[in-house]
């Protein structure tokens, strides 16, 4: 590894659900995805794939975190400039900050890889894991995430049940709301949510701005809004709670927006 490479280690950043969380970045030498949301906080990921590789070693991630306060962070979230599950070293940086630091480990994952024995293994040992499921059909899905050509809706929600019945932890549903779902499509995600059984359901509005290129910094959740940067239109607060509401009735799981 190169000194060029920047560190793997950021933040800490003040996080709503998980206090001052010190973030793991196991793909910094690119932004790299299995997806291309149209909300990504990226901006863009230049590497769409879903071939696991490793793209820094574990030595270079448990030396950038030596050189950090990370006594002071409440959790350590493994997420940054993509899609941590495509790190074929996910597993084993996990275990090794895990005996490091006795800090609680979340990972946030689009849920792409899950349908993937290995992959549900090496997750397995954080503590808790926020899952992205962002649409009820192929359709939304290929329209809001854009992910790679050979992913299914089918193939990620049997992944998160799969992940479900295997693991636990704590397990939420991450679902970015960017306007309000027909009843019909309301519904439809309902069942999906009923099948995958999480602890908890995140709503989300894609309030961040959308820079055009990947740069480092966009990893963190302190970027301005720049010239140039984009805003994505999406629902008012009410409206989300609305949404939350008819959701919570049909699916009778714990559902709380930001
Ligand atoms: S899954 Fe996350 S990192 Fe990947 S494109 Fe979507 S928002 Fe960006």
């Amino acid at each position: 590894m190169t000194n060029a490479t920047p560190s793997t280690i950021y933040g800490p950043v003040k996080s709503w659900r998980l206090g001052l969380s010190l973030g793991v970045d196991l793909l910094c030498v690119d932004s790299i995805c299995s997806f291309e949301c149209v909300y990504c906080q990226l901006g863009k990921i230049n590497r769409v794939t879903t071939t696991r590789a490793r793209f820094v070693s574990t030595a270079k991630v448990l030396e950038d975190l030596q050189k950090t306060d990370w006594q002071a962070a409440d959790v350590i979230t493994f997420s940054g400039s993509g899609e941590p599950t495509l790190a074929a070293n996910l597993g084993e940086v996990v275990e090794e900050i895990k005996k490091l630091t006795r800090k609680p480990i979340v990972v946030l994952t689009n849920s792409a890889l899950l349908h993937r024995n290995e992959v549900r293994r090496e997750i397995s040992q954080a503590d808790k894991i926020f899952c992205k499921l962002d649409a009820w059909s192929d359709s939304a899905l290929r329209r809001v995430d854009r992910p790679h050509e050979s992913l299914s809706l089918s193939s990620i929600i049997s992944g998160i049940s799969e992940l479900r019945r295997e693991f636990k932890g704590f397990l939420a549903i991450q679902t970015m709301i960017l306007k309000t779902p027909a009843d019909a499509e309301l519904e439809k995600l309902a069942k999906i949510l009923q099948t995958t059984q999480p602890d908890e359901v995140q709503l989300n509005l894609p309030t961040r701005p959308v820079p055009h290129e990947y740069f480092l910094e966009s990893r963190g959740n302190h970027v301005e809004f720049q010239n140039g940067f984009a805003q994505i239109r999406t629902i008012t607060k009410d409206d989300l709670e609305n949404v939350r509401r008819k959701l919570s009735e049909l699916t009778k799981l714990p559902i709380i927006t930001r």
